[in-house]
């Protein structure tokens, strides 16, 4: 569906409050930044939130983002991969560009991305995902290996500049369990401080205030911003 502008507006509004008033409680010099997730709207949502400020989108499946990108190649907007990336779909995703792979979520895919950046003379800034639920469903490396192997992707892979870190939440309705997730994730961020990691992605539509009370310094937001 697609909102108008000042629907757009007044959604946008109520999640900067909200962002604004957990960065608060965790410490005022925090700042978060906003990735957009357009995965579910369309492209002139997008192009509306880009009129009302926003430069930071997020879409999960490269197909959906080269789309993105074609149709708004026009403005200058900054574009995450935030989904599961298939080993297929790596040549494609660097040619996009893309400001920031969020999902980068195994040693292998490191070390397959890492080849084809090699072989084009690219290099491409990413994240590590970890899985901090342990859900079998979710991506990312376990919190025990994270350090190891994002310390390996470092030394090994020199064309993936590693940024820090991004984790979905846990998928349940106890708050205790997913601010588990979302404390285990900034313990690890924070032994990563170090080595270079700036960014803790974490926080969605419906935790993104607890993820920011835990120290998240990146949200992604998709369907609260677009409800109509
Ligand atoms: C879809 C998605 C989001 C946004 O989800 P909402 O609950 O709609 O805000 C954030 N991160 C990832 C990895 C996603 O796939």
């Amino acid at each position: 569906m697609i909102l108008d502008k000042e629907r757009l507006r007044s959604n946008l509004d109520r999640v900067i409050w909200d962002i604004e008033e957990a960065r608060l409680k965790r410490d005022e010099h925090l700042i978060v930044h906003l990735c957009v997730v357009s995965k579910y709207t369309e492209t002139e949502n997008i192009k509306t939130l880009y009129e009302l400020g926003q430069r930071n989108f997020g879409e999960n499946q490269v197909q959906q983002l080269e789309k993105r990108c074609k149709e708004l190649e026009d403005l200058p907007l900054a574009w995450h991969m935030i989904g599961t990336l298939q080993k297929n779909k790596i040549n494609k995703l660097i040619d996009l560009n893309p400001v920031l792979l969020q999902s980068l979520d195994s040693l292998e895919l490191a070390e397959a991305l890492n080849k084809r950046l090699e072989s084009k003379g690219k290099t491409i800034s990413a994240l590590l995902q970890i899985n901090s639920s342990g859900e079998a469903t979710k991506s990312g490396v376990a919190p025990e290996t994270a350090k190891d192997i994002y310390q390996e992707i470092k030394e090994r892979f020199k064309n993936i500049e590693l940024k820090g870190v991004m984790t979905i939440g846990a998928h349940t309705d106890n708050t205790e369990l997913i601010k588990k997730s979302f404390e285990t994730t900034y313990k690890i961020f924070e032994s990563l401080k170090n080595d270079g990691a700036t960014i803790c992605s974490m926080g969605m539509s419906n935790d993104f205030k607890l993820a920011i009370e835990c120290g998240s310094n990146m949200v992604r937001i998709g369907s609260r911003l677009f409800e109509d």
